[in-house]
């Protein structure tokens, strides 16, 4: 099949994916072994040991690269068993920017794990452009972004941060995970590296743990396969099997997230208790414009602060019923969290509330149920506290 022709959702469903050979199945097979044999020593069929390659991860890896527009796809265990990846291409001494907003495990690895082995991160507002030039240096070799940001859907213009960094020789990874190849295609805009955290839209269904990388560059994707095949964060043929499962409906499945956020977030916009809405769609959005240039649609996360204290806000996300209490997002049904007691209570107080992550802020990860069941939720949850 001509991949290049085809349009994403056509993509979506045939890319990487052929049926079988030798049975005609239509789903790619779930290769559950370590070795394959070989005809003499050496000589093989491209597969001799499941770290290094395993025919499920192939076809879930040319999938990735094929949405993402990229030639070359990488699957791991995890989003940051990927993101540890991008790390390894780095040596003692070279220096990072990125976003002081960025995903806690980004943050805790950059800081905890690579600080001991001698990298630099500096953490910037990188929607403020003067600030990451500030902030750039000869031993920079990596911008990385995210976009939207989490919880505050914060905008990051890709390809503005990709010529600053390639001004300065270093690469520009974007963590796609919030967006997806559906609504945001990185390199399309200049990045170099796109990561993701497959667990969340791309697998869909909150029943999985799994990442990616995807580049268009043949010794970077060459690096990159070293170190996945040497550190060894690679996904079960299983969890391959399960991505590849999601991959196919990710274009009616984002549809329906953006169409249920998109309505949620204005009709929040309206609500008494509401303070203010963070959601790109919106046209109060700062960075709206942006954002509809960068991006196909706003996708399925928005955050909204209440007019209420922290235990307040905490009884209202206690109180849903159809929005279940949890950290993760990207699935079918929808989460609710509050990021000040959740995901980023680890931040002192007092750099939360500078950041703009205030105690009655609620993060929600809008699913794709009857979005005025969702609205219904809402109300009754926040009446039950407010009123
Ligand atoms: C969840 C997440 C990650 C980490 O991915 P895991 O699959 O949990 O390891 C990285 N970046 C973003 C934006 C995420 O939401």
């Amino acid at each position: 099949m001509s991949e290049d022709h085809e349009r994403f959702e056509t993509r979506a469903i045939h890319a990487g994916q052929e049926p079988d050979e030798e049975t005609g199945a239509l789903m790619t097979p779930i290769y559950a072994n370590s070795t394959y044999e070989q005809s003499a020593p050496g000589e093989h069929t491209g597969y001799e040991y499941s770290r290094t390659a395993n025919p499920t991860r192939t076809d879930l890896e040319d999938n990735l690269a094929a949405l993402e527009g990229g030639e070359y796809g990488r699957a791991f265990s995890s989003g940051m068993g990927a993101i540890n990846t991008v790390l390894n291409l780095l040596k003692a001494g070279d220096h990072v920017v990125t976003g002081d907003d960025v995903y806690g495990g980004t943050h805790r690895i950059m800081t905890q794990v690579y600080e001991e082995y001698d990298l630099e991160f500096d953490f910037v507002d990188t929607t403020d452009h003067d600030a990451v030039r500030e902030a750039m240096r000869e031993e920079t070799e990596l911008v990385w972004v995210e976009t939207p940001t989490n919880p505050l859907m914060r905008v990051n213009d890709i390809a503005a941060l990709s010529e600053i960094a390639h001004e300065y020789d270093a690469l520009c990874a974007v963590d796609n995970t919030f967006a997806t190849p559906y609504l945001q295609r990185p390199l399309e805009h200049g990045a170099d590296i796109v990561a993701h955290s497959l667990t969340k839209y791309l697998g869909g269904h909150s029943d999985l743990v799994a990442g990616a990388l995807v580049t268009d560059d043949a010794d970077l994707d060459e690096r990159i396969g070293f170190y996945q095949n040497s550190v060894g964060a690679t996904p079960s043929p299983f969890d391959c099997f399960l991505v590849l499962r999601g991959t196919k409906s990710l274009p009616v499945r984002m549809d329906r997230h953006c169409e249920n956020a998109r309505e949620l977030a204005q009709w929040l916009d309206d609500h008494e208790h509401v303070e203010h809405v963070y959601y790109p769609g919106l046209e109060s959005h700062r960075q709206h414009d942006l954002a509809a240039e960068q991006m196909d649609d706003f996708g399925g996360m928005l955050s909204f602060e209440l007019d209420a204290t922290l235990a307040e806000a905490s009884d209202v996300v206690s109180n849903t019923h159809v929005f279940t209490l949890a950290e993760s997002l990207g699935g079918v049904e929808s989460l609710i969290e509050q990021p000040a007691a959740m995901t980023h209570a680890a931040i002192p107080q007092e750099e939360r509330e500078a950041a703009g992550l205030t105690d009655p802020l609620i993060r929600a990860s809008v699913g794709i149920e009857h979005v005025e069941d969702l609205k219904a939720d809402l109300q009754q949850a926040i009446e039950s506290v407010l009123e």
